[in-house]
């Protein structure tokens, strides 16, 4: 394993230590990905889906907005809320026997990312509670509000999908949860809880995989996927909503909240949210791995998106490259990342974990140019 570092803490950035919920929005937005006509005024009924996308509202489509997604502005239909939350037909629970039957029900409920980590024959499940990216608390507070549920989930998936190996990973500085845990996993002998370190990129599946000194062709779920599955596989019910962490120094507290998808984050910032100043930043899914958005405005809650960290706007400025070669020594996979970046040149190696900006010493942008969004 490349030897991993500690984020450091910002001691001014207090998480709120419960769930939220935001689950009336005015409106919804699903974006439109291929170009099709929609009247105004059709009316919608929750749970349809609109290619990968769910509408988590009943209402009528009473307009039309842009919002930043996929690094470019796509339109999407304005459903207004009638809060009845009609639905057109419900869902049928299918009874799911093996990991191929598993696999359709995934992909039926649009959990692709889920059906893409479930190879066939693997020999673990390794369920990971860490939240990667500083200041983000929802897989930790997923675990923390579902224990029952999580353990049973993966109770049932040892048994679909025919593996005795199962393994709760929590970050050793997660006392509460780890207290919790201890208290009920006694129903489910099956299952190993595992203490991790503190350290950036633990969950990451190689290197879980090396800590635990098991193979690499192990399942590694987080807990917000796992009660994914626990929602639509188990209960039948269309994912609709999921947590999102609101976070960072430029705000007073933060907070993991639960909202519908499709739910516009200024709306979700309106009701919660006390900034601390006016000159803030906001990056998306994250300060290490996300990106930097224009404005709140343009922020959609998709299933891709969970983590909106709002910062102080930062004054350091992109300086000369001093040849420390630090961004090199940092990067987990070796990529020469600063010929990368001069040559302009994305390298298909990297997994956009940010370290390298993280640790340069001249504040330069190299995730974007080598992890493949250059806009210099
Ligand atoms: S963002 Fe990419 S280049 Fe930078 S350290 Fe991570 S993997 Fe390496
Ligand atoms: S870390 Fe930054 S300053 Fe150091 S070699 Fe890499 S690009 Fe240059």
């Amino acid at each position: 394993m490349h030897s991993l570092i500690k984020i450091a803490d910002n001691k001014n950035v207090f998480i709120v230590n419960d769930i939220y919920e935001f689950i009336d929005p005015k409106n919804i937005y699903i974006p439109i990905l291929k170009s099709s006509s929609f009247n105004k005024n059709t009316y919608i009924y929750k749970n349809t889906y609109f290619n990968d996308f769910i509408a988590s509202a009943s209402g009528f489509i009473s307009g039309s907005k842009k919002f930043f997604l996929y690094n470019q502005l796509i339109p999407c239909l304005k459903i207004t809320n009638d809060f009845k939350e009609n639905v057109h037909k419900n869902t049928r629970i299918k009874k799911v026997n093996n990991i191929d039957e598993l696999k359709q029900v995934l992909l039926k409920y649009k959990l692709n990312n889920i059906y893409d980590k479930l190879s066939n024959n693997p020999d673990n499940i390794i369920v990971t509670c860490v939240d990667e990216e500083a200041y983000s608390a929802r897989e930790f507070m997923c675990l923390s509000k579902n224990y029952d549920e999580i353990l049973q989930t993966m109770d049932y998936l040892s048994k679909i999908i025919k593996i005795n190996n199962l393994y709760l990973a929590i970050k050793s500085t997660n006392a509460k949860s780890i207290k919790n845990v201890k208290s009920i996993i006694g129903t489910y002998p099956n299952i190993k809880t595992v203490l991790l370190p503190d350290k950036y990129l633990i969950s990451y599946k190689d290197n879980i995989c090396e800590f635990l000194n098991v193979k690499a062709n192990s399942i590694v779920l987080t807990t917000n996927e796992v009660y994914d599955i626990y929602q639509s596989v188990i209960k039948g019910k269309e994912i609709v909503e999921k947590l999102i962490t609101i976070s960072g120094d430029g705000i007073a507290k933060s907070y993991v909240i639960r909202v519908k998808l499709g739910t516009a984050l200024k709306e979700v910032v309106d009701k919660f949210i006390e900034f601390n100043t006016d000159n803030y930043e906001v990056y998306v899914n994250g300060y290490l791995q996300g990106e930097k958005a224009q404005s709140i405005d343009e922020l959609l809650i998709t299933k891709d998106t969970d983590t909106f960290i709002i910062n102080e706007k930062s004054t350091l400025k992109e300086e000369e490259c001093i040849n420390c070669g630090a961004c090199f020594k940092i990067c987990p996979f070796d990529i020469n990342v600063k010929k990368c970046y001069f040559e302009n040149r994305q390298s298909l190696k990297c997994i956009r974990c940010g370290l390298c900006n993280y640790i340069c010493p001249a504040h330069l942008n190299l995730k974007k140019v080598v992890g493949g969004q250059n806009e210099k």
